[in-house]
């Protein structure tokens, strides 16, 4: 699994780590803006979730990684940007009845991240200050404490800023 907040790099490095150790990339990110534009009966909520920075319910995105994972021949998977939450991580964990063998963390400054996802030009709604500002406090909120359990659990690999 591979974790990071907004514009850290996740899907770039991804692309690096799957060309190279030949995992299937699931991107949860990209999963949830396919089930949008595909008229899905989640379409509405997907958007108005992401417009607002907030996080889908796990229902919804696990239901999408698995389908992902059961459709794909390679056993090994990458999945980026998920989970965001522990409400996430728990449903993943025990649906799947598993769990990541190995969870890297891009750990960025924020004022990079802003400054990356301002700059990315990909034509996202939730790419404009105001909701990149919603999604590092739900990141901070949320999902920090997934990377913490990692780290508990001895699993966390941690690239960029060190802190004690
Ligand atoms: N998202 C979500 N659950 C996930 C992954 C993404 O709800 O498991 C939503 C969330 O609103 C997030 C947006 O999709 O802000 C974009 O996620 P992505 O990982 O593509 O964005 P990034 O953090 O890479 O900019
Ligand atoms: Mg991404």
């Amino acid at each position: 699994m591979l974790s990071g907040g907004p514009g850290s790099g996740k899907g770039t490095q991804c692309a690096r780590i799957v060309e190279t150790f030949g995992f299937k990339h699931l991107s949860a990110g990209d999963l949830l803006r396919k089930e949008v534009v595909s008229a899905s009966e989640y379409g509405t909520m997907i958007l108005d979730t992401i417009r607002e920075g907030r996080i889908v319910p796990s229902a919804v995105t696990v239901k999408l990684i698995l389908r992902e994972m059961e459709s794909s021949d390679n056993h090994k998977f990458l999945i980026d940007g998920f989970p965001r939450s522990e409400e996430n991580r728990i449903a993943f964990e025990r649906i799947t009845g598993s769990e990541p063998d190995f969870v890297l963390f891009f750990d960025c400054p924020e004022e990079e991240m802003v400054k990356r996802v301002l700059s990315r030009n990909q034509g996202r709604i939730d790419d404009n200050i105001d909701t990149i500002k919603k999604r590092l406090k739900v990141f901070e909120a949320l999902n920090l404490p997934v990377v913490d359990h990692y780290e508990k659990r001895g699993k966390l690999h941690r690239v960029g800023k060190f802190t004690s």
